[in-house]
Order: structure tokens, then sequence, then C-alpha cells
């Protein structure tokens, strides 16, 4: 229990890995508002009857002020908020040279503006508070990913708000890290098992050093880990949890 009495909000947190996530979290001992734009009552009520604390919240992450009520709505129902994990995302792929300009603009304005909106309205109430942990779901694909430019400048420009947002607030007792998942089995990615008769999801596979998918539980171990006071001197990290296939 490393986050008892600890407040957090989880963003696409209705299934996949913000699920994942804030199931870890409320395990821990932590207070969770799953926020996102589909229902996430199935979610909070397993944490409830696990005996956790939680609820739902409905939310676009690409309105700045419905991100800052969110906010507000976890610190008016729990009293507080300590922890930030902006993880909603979307993918829209396609290559570069075929790319629509509305996939483009999609895929940032979630990813990345999301992100900001996120961290810049829980940055605004932690640093009244001189205490907070930010963490920012990215991807493998920030490095550069065949058919995910849109994706891949978003999850990058998410590298860097985070790290900036760490070196800005470090003296104010907040951590700003991020993570990059390798390859999870979620919603995001099952659709790949269609392709070409699971041939594309084989082909993935062999990419993959330990030889299988990621579970969303695999995430949120990650997430507790640097929501905790273990990890008070971590901050500006970018850590990658992908079985070895992100070098
Ligand atoms: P998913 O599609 O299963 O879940 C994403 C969630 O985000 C959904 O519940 C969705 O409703 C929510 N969401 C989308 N747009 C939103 C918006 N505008 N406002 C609020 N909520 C919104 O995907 P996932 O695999 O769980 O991915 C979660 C995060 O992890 C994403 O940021 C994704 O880019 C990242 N990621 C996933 C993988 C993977 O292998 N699954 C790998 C690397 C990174």
């Amino acid at each position: 229990m490393r986050l008892q009495g600890k407040v957090a909000i989880v963003t696409g947190a209705g299934r996949g890995l913000g699920k994942g996530i804030a199931l870890k979290l409320a395990q821990e001992g932590a207070a969770v508002v799953l926020a996102d734009m589909i229902p996430a009552d199935e979610a909070v009520r397993e944490i409830q009857e696990a005996g956790g604390k939680a609820s739902a919240y409905t939310v676009n992450v690409t309105k700045q002020e419905e991100v800052a009520a969110l906010v507000q709505y976890a610190v008016d129902t729990y009293g507080t908020l300590d922890i930030m994990v902006n993880n909603a995302g979307i993918n829209r792929d396609g290559m570069l040279h075929k790319m629509s300009k509305e996939n483009w603009d999609l895929v940032i304005d979630v990813n990345l503006n999301g992100a900001f909106y996120g961290t810049q309205e829980a940055v605004k109430y932690m640093r009244a508070k001189g205490y907070g942990r930010i963490i920012n779901i990215s991807s493998g694909s920030w490095l550069g990913n065949i058919g995910q430019a849109n994706y891949a400048a978003s999850k990058a420009g998410i590298v860097g708000l985070s790290k900036t947002c760490a070196r800005e607030n470090a003296r104010k007792g907040i951590t700003c890290n991020v993570i990059c998942p390798g390859f999870i089995e979620t919603d995001m990615t099952v659709k790949l098992k269609e392709v070409n008769g699971g041939a594309a999801w084989d082909s993935m596979m062999a990419r993959i050093p330990m030889g299988y998918a990621g579970k969303p539980s695999d995430v949120g171990n990650m997430v507790a880990f640097l929501a905790s006071d273990e990890a008070a001197y971590i901050t500006s990290e970018v850590i990658n949890v992908g079985g070895g296939m992100i070098v």
C-alpha cells in the first residue's frame, strides 16, 4: 500500500492501459478518478468491490476547460491531487506521403495537446501544494515508426513537454516522468490480429525479445513505482516498458 492517502487522476482509464494503471494505483491505496470519454464504470466497480476508492469522470482531454474541471473534481471529491497520469491517446496510422491533415491534427490534439492540458492543470495545483507526481504515457514509437508520423510526433512532443515540466518544477516537490510502453495487448493493438490473417501480429511478436505482448498491469506497476515515495529522486526520465523491444 505505497500510495495510501494519495489521490490520483488517470485519463483514458475506461479501458486498456489506463484501466490497468488505475487498478494498480487503487491496489496501492490511492483514491483514483478514472477519466475518459467512454464510461469507466466497470473499472470503478472492480476497484470498489476490492475495497478501493474510485470514481468515473467524463472528459474530453482536447478541451482545456474540461481538464481543468477534472482536476477541480478530484480536489473537491477527495480533498487534493497528488498523482496525474496523462494516458489518453489514439492512433490514426498511415504512411506520411498519404497522411491527411485531419489525421495529423486529430492525433496531435488528443495525444499532445491533451497531455499539455493535463500536465499544465495538474502543475498549477501541485506547485501551490508543493508536491506532485506527473506520469505521462508516450510510446516507443516516439523514436520514429513506419506509418506513424503523427503518432510519433505527438509522443516525441510528450517527452519534450515532460522533461521541461520536470526541470521547471523540480524545486516545487513535483516529479515528471515519461513511460514508453512497447507493445501491450489492448483495444488499440488487438486489431493487428485481424491483419493478414494474424501474420501482422506474429511479426510484431517476433520484434519483441521476450516474444509476447505486455499487459496493462506491466505499465501499471511502473506507474505505481514512479508515483511512490521510492521514486522521489527520479525525474525527467523516459522509461521503457517493452519486453526489450525499444532500443
Ligand atoms: P485504448 O484505445 O485501448 O485506450 C485509450 C483510451 O483513451 C480509451 O478508453 C479512449 O476512450 C480514451 N480516449 C481517447 N481519446 C480521448 C479523449 N479525447 N479524451 C479522453 N479520453 C480519450 O489504447 P491503449 O492501448 O490503452 O493506450 C493507452 C495509451 O498508451 C495511449 O496514449 C497510447 O498511445 C499508449 N501506448 C499504448 C501502447 C500499446 O501497445 N497498447 C504502446 C505504446 C503506447
